[in-house]
């Protein structure tokens, strides 16, 4: 009997990543697996589903189920459930019973106001099959609720969707959800949305060309305190180990040794992929990065001429590139 399930969890629990591995096991199996969501969900461009993970893959809009041959289809997967509305849940309840389709939804259960969305609403009241993707708090329990995050601070009015907007979304516990109280500090990978903190890269590289060269291949860490990205950075591969392409904290938060623990954090896991950690700098970072562990690697001449001409730097004209380098095992 074809089932329909609601697998519900909270925000950054890997729902999407897990929509398309479904669809992916049933490719090896030989079926066809549709991946369909709301088209309200704009964010990440047409047609396709987007994790935080950066994983992707091409989808269709439920609003587009009628003209679809689901003939041709083994299974119907839902990304973003919680945004269908009602008559779109009984459609799908409709493909599950007369149509003999299984249904997996994958979506939020409630909103940042803790309200459950229309699509989880149906979802919940009507699916065979409810199971819970589970994610944690920064305080290590279960998180289950969704928190609007603005300005480093958990917002608690506003519209229920909002689009295009400069709100993030963060899982918490119902504690933390309640009392609004984000992580003291807390570093992570960011896979999807690096340009989101170009202004932060363009402190320490004012190049957006030369940021461009290597944004994307690079590995990007944030330190987020009480919701506030006060400092990142971006480490590149190289053919002898890896390097530090981009580090900075705000403005505002400098003088806390912000940076220094996010580079500490990362010494360690790259001391798992890379013996060596490699540096470009000018002078007058040097005792920064030696206090760091560092030490002289090398010098590129005219570094500064050749790549970033016209620029004028805070620290005054600057010609030649000294490249550091710190043992990471
Ligand atoms: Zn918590």
């Amino acid at each position: 009997m074809a089932k329909l399930y609601f697998r519900y969890g909270a925000m950054g629990s890997s729902k999407t990543a897990n929509a398309i591995m479904v669809q992916y096991n049933y490719r090896e199996r030989g079926q066809n697996a549709l991946l369909l969501k709301p088209r309200l969900d704009s964010r990440d461009g047409e047609k396709v589903v987007g994790s935080r993970s950066g994983l992707c893959a091409p989808c269709e809009f439920i609003e587009n189920l009628d003209r679809i041959d689901l003939n041709l289809y083994d299974c119907l997967i839902v990304d973003e459930a919680q945004f269908l509305t009602k008559a779109q849940v009984e459609q799908l309840v409709d493909v599950v019973d007369r149509r003999g389709i299984p249904v997996i939804c994958y979506g939020l259960r409630a909103d940042f106001q803790g309200n459950l969305f229309e699509g989880s609403h149906w979802l919940l009241a009507w699916a065979d099959t409810i199971e819970e993707i589970k994610t944690v708090c920064w305080c290590g329990r279960k998180a289950t609720c969704n928190a609007r995050v603005a300005g480093g601070k958990v917002v608690k009015d506003g519209e229920q969707i909002v689009l295009g907007g400069n709100e993030s979304y963060v899982a918490l516990c119902r504690k933390h959800w309640k009392s609004g109280e984000l992580a003291p500090e807390e570093i992570r990978r960011i896979a999807a949305g690096k340009r989101e903190y170009l202004p932060l890269l363009l402190d320490a590289d004012p190049s957006e060309a030369m940021i461009d060269r290597y944004l994307d291949a690079g590995d990007m860490y944030v330190l987020f305190a009480h919701g506030r990205a006060v400092a990142e950075a971006v480490v590149t591969r190289r053919e002898d180990g890896c390097e530090l392409k981009n580090i900075a904290t705000e403005k505002d938060a400098r003088g806390k040794g912000y940076a220094t623990r996010l580079l500490m954090h990362l010494f360690r896991l790259l001391a798992a992929e890379y013996e060596r950690i490699y540096v470009g700098t000018c002078e007058d970072l040097l005792p920064f990065y030696e206090k760091l562990g560092f030490e002289y690697a090398y010098t590129a001449p005219h570094f500064f001429r050749d790549n970033y001409p016209g620029v004028t730097f805070a620290e005054g004209a600057l010609d030649d590139m000294t490249y550091l380098v710190r043992p990471l095992r």
